[in-house]
Formats: C-alpha cells, sequence, structure tokens
C-alpha cells in the first residue's frame, strides 16, 4: 500500500465522522501523489501527511448573547488552527446554521495550501459559528460578535493568529469583534484582516479577487503568445468578485459581455457597462433586469446560460458547481481557450476534466483567486508597519503576486510531469513549500 493510502486510511478511522474534512483531504493527497510518491522515503520517516492531516489544535467554545426579546441564546464557536509553518494562522470566520467541526476543518485544511500559494508568509486556519446572521438586528449581531470574540481573543494575535471575513462575516462583524479584541486585550494590534479603511484596513481589498484574477489570466494569455487586446470574456456572477473581474478584463483591453445572477443573466454585446451594474447590485441591490431595461442592445435571460456565448476566455465568478459538463462541451465547441475560476468551486469534477483533456488552459480557484486572501497578507503588513500604503503600491504587488503564482503552479506542474494542469501545479507548489518549512523546523 503506498503511503498516501496508509495515510487516508487513518485520516478516514479517525474523522469518520467528518465528510467534508474527508473529502477534502482525499481530494488533496489525491492530487498531490506524483510528488509524495517522488519523496515517499523522506516524508514517510518524517509523518509529513500525518502531521499535516492533523491540526496543530482546535478550539470549541460555546457563545451565549441577549436577543431583542431578552432570550438568552447560545451558539457553539470554533477556531481550528491547522499549520503554522510559514507563517501565522490566517483563514476566515464563518457565521451560518451548516457550520460545524468537520467544515471548519475541511476548510482550514484547505486554507493552508492556498496560503501557502500567495508567496507570502500565512498559515493555514479558519474558523466560525453556527449562528445565522440573517434576520438579526445590528444589536443582535453585536451581541452575538462581542461574546463570540470574548473568548477567541484568548487564542489569537496579530503574531499567532489572524482570523478574517467569510459566509456571514462582512465589514459589519468585523468592526465589531475588533473593538471587542481591542477592550479585552487593551492592544491596537492587526489581529483580523477585512478592516474599515478607517482603522487598520487595506485599500484594493475590495478590488483584489477580481482584479487578481484578471492579472494571473493575462500571464497565462501572455505565456501561450496572446494577449488580452480585444478578448471576449463571459463573466459568470454579479457580486464583488464578478464586478471587478469585468472592471479589470475592460482596463486590460478585452471585452465582458455577460453577467449573471441567482434568479437570470445578461448577454450586452456591447460591452458589461460597469458602472452600471454597480449600481444596479451594490447601491439598488436589484435584479439584472434593471440593467438590461437600461441597455438597448442587452438581453435578459431567465436561468442560468452564461457559457452558451461565444467567447475566448471564461470566468465563472458566481459560486459552487455552476459551470457543469454540457456548459464545458459548449466552451469548447465555441473555441473558447482559457476558464479561471474566480470563484470557489464553481466547475464540476467532469466539468473541469473535459475542459482539460480539450486542451483549454484551467486555472481552479486555489491560485487565480487566491488575490482575494493575499490581499489580506498585505493588509497585515501595513498594519505590523503601522503605514498605509496607496492604492497603485497594493495594486503594483498584487499583480506581481498573481504573476508569481502563475508561474509557480506552471513550474510545479513541468516538474512533476503533468504540464499545463494546473489544478495539479497549484497543489503541489502550495505543499511544497509548508513542507520544507516543517522539515526544517524539525518534530513539531
Ligand atoms: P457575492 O455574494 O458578492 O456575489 C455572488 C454573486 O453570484 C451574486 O451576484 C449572486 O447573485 C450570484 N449567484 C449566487 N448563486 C448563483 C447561482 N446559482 N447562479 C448564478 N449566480 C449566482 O460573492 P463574491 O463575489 O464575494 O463571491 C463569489 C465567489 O467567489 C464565491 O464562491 C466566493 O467564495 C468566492 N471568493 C470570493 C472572494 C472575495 O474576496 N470576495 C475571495 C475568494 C473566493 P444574487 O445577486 O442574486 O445574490
Amino acid at each position: 500500500m503506498s503511503y498516501v493510502d496508509e495515510v487516508l486510511e487513518i485520516v478516514q478511522k479517525k474523522n469518520a465522522d467528518q465528510p467534508e474534512f474527508l473529502q477534502a483531504v482525499t481530494e488533496v493527497l489525491d492530487s498531490l501523489r506524483p510528488v509524495i510518491d517522488a519523496n515517499e522515503e523522506l516524508y514517510k520517516k518524517n509523518a509529513i501527511l500525518e502531521r499535516i492531516t492533523e491540526p496543530d489544535r482546535q478550539f470549541m467554545f460555546r457563545v451565549p448573547w441577549v436577543d431583542d426579546n431578552g432570550q438568552v441564546q447560545v451558539n457553539r464557536g470554533f477556531r481550528v488552527q491547522f499549520n503554522n509553518a510559514i507563517g501565522p494562522y490566517k483563514g476566515g470566520l464563518r457565521l451560518h446554521p451548516s457550520v460545524n467541526l468537520g467544515i471548519i476543518k475541511f476548510l482550514g485544511f484547505e486554507q493552508i495550501f492556498k496560503n501557502s500559494l500567495t508567496t507570502l508568509p500565512i498559515g493555514g486556519g479558519k474558523g466560525g459559528s453556527d449562528f445565522d446572521p440573517k434576520g438579526k438586528s445590528d444589536r443582535e449581531i453585536m451581541a452575538f460578535c462581542q461574546s463570540f470574540m470574548t473568548e477567541l481573543c484568548k487564542y489569537i494575535g496579530a503574531d499567532v493568529d489572524v482570523p478574517a471575513g467569510d459566509i456571514g462575516t462582512g465589514a459589519r462583524e468585523i468592526g465589531f469583534m475588533f473593538g471587542q479584541y481591542k477592550r479585552i486585550r487593551g492592544s491596537y494590534e492587526g489581529v483580523l484582516t477585512g478592516k474599515g479603511l478607517t482603522y487598520g484596513g487595506s485599500l484594493v481589498r475590495t478590488e483584489a479577487t477580481g482584479y487578481g484574477l484578471l492579472y494571473l489570466t493575462q500571464e497565462l494569455m501572455k505565456c501561450h503568445g496572446e494577449s488580452m487586446e480585444g478578448k471576449t470574456v463571459c463573466v459568470s456572477g454579479a457580486g464583488n468578485v464578478a464586478i471587478y473581474a469585468i472592471q479589470k478584463a475592460h482596463q486590460l483591453g478585452a471585452k465582458a459581455v455577460t453577467c449573471s445572477d441567482s434568479t437570470g443573466w445578461v448577454y450586452d454585446p456591447d460591452g458589461i457597462d460597469v458602472a452600471l451594474l454597480k449600481e444596479v447590485k451594490e447601491v439598488k441591490r436589484a435584479r439584472l433586469t434593471e440593467y438590461a431595461a437600461a441597455r438597448p442592445n442587452a438581453e435578459y435571460h431567465e436561468g442560468r446560460g452564461v457559457w452558451q456565448i461565444k467567447c475566448d476566455i471564461a470566468l465563472p465568478c458566481a459560486t459552487q458547481n455552476e459551470l457543469l459538463l454540457d456548459d464545458a462541451k459548449q466552451l469548447v465547441a465555441n473555441g473558447c481557450k482559457a476558464v479561471c475560476e474566480g470563484a470557489n468551486m464553481p466547475t464540476t469534477l467532469d466539468a473541469t476534466k473535459y475542459l482539460q483533456e480539450n486542451g483549454v488552459w484551467f486555472v481552479g480557484g486555489k491560485a487565480a483567486n487566491a488575490g482575494g486572501v493575499a490581499t489580506s497578507a498585505l493588509e497585515m503588513s501595513q498594519n505590523s508597519e503601522r503605514l498605509s500604503w496607496s492604492f497603485e503600491e497594493v495594486d503594483a504587488k498584487l499583480q506581481n503576486i498573481m504573476v508569481t503564482i502563475y508561474h509557480n503552479i506552471d513550474d510545479a506542474a513541468k516538474r512533476y510531469g503533468v504540464e499545463g494542469d494546473y489544478v495539479a501545479g497549484a497543489n503541489i507548489a502550495g505543499f511544497e513549500k509548508v513542507v520544507e518549512a516543517m522539515l526544517a523546523q524539525g518534530v513539531c
């Protein structure tokens, strides 16, 4: 039995009640087989896989808070500190009723490799609670956040563990948590990222994931002898990632012609009007029908259908499992050259395989959407320096990071004989750096 299979068996026995965690470990270790097989003796002797699949530590705690009726409510809080071989633990706080230990462990495990890929010194962690922010008043949100941080503050710190936002945790929640940390610890430090600009947040964080996606896509095209100039781009989604992806695509000379939301999609052959899209989605929080109504040549369609439009580049930026096998077939038939994921896991496994087998350059979200977490790490740097960098400075660093990520994953894929497989390349590049640090630091 190979070392990977031996460890998978152990992980399955130890974590039988955590299906999401088991799935993540299986997927990651499977894709790492070329590098693990090539170094089996060294890794096995040092129990690298046993160590990397076991969190450094995990905290579970009671979060009591009082609702608007005076009733005491109790939620469960989590923080999993998975691996800090290359830097302080870093990863978001998810507030959603579905949250449990297995889900936080799955997210924390994946975060190790994603953070490593950013080229910046950040380890992997994740946290959250089964608290549901939907329908809660601002006062209830504050009560929950303060109680959550009252316990969490014992385990985090600017050089220890730096949580960020995630589903359910936006600027409002980060603000309440930061205030409570400061109050209890008496320390003004960069303990959270995603902060407001008046108290240590970073410029470009809002644009970072969409812009970063385009910087990486541009480099991918360049390395295949193509430019962004004049290319037609199909984008899905109409949220934070999609809006800034569309904006940067236009700035780079391409034309983004589609966007979508959870009810329908738009085809605008003249190119998506970003100012109008922002007005409709960010200000009015309305449906895309309003966008189409204001643009004479734009078409609105109910349901899904973005990927049937002929394009050179496809950028799924909405949600998980939104690019299916039939969509992949349509993209290939239409001559699409590249698919880069702005969202997390938007392409199903069979669609990914089809795209790769048919010569489409496919870069998965772990690398392509890493601009968000990379800019969070730049927020940490600015906080440590007690300085705020200009928009141009952060943007230039982001661009440099995304170009480097592309070359790192391309190079890793080539070294292990899977040239052009950027999914394997991303896992390998992220893993190699963490393992090198673990080996250098001895048994810990
Ligand atoms: P937002 O909530 O801002 O936007 C999501 C968009 O996708 C919305 O327009 C939403 O529509 C649309 N959408 C949701 N479900 C569907 C669906 N089934 N079909 C079509 N459209 C749909 O999220 P973000 O832009 O921040 O995130 C998008 C993705 O990117 C997520 O997978 C996220 O995890 C990932 N990501 C985000 C990062 C960031 O920095 N923001 C960083 C890394 C990854 P509606 O307007 O109707 O709600």
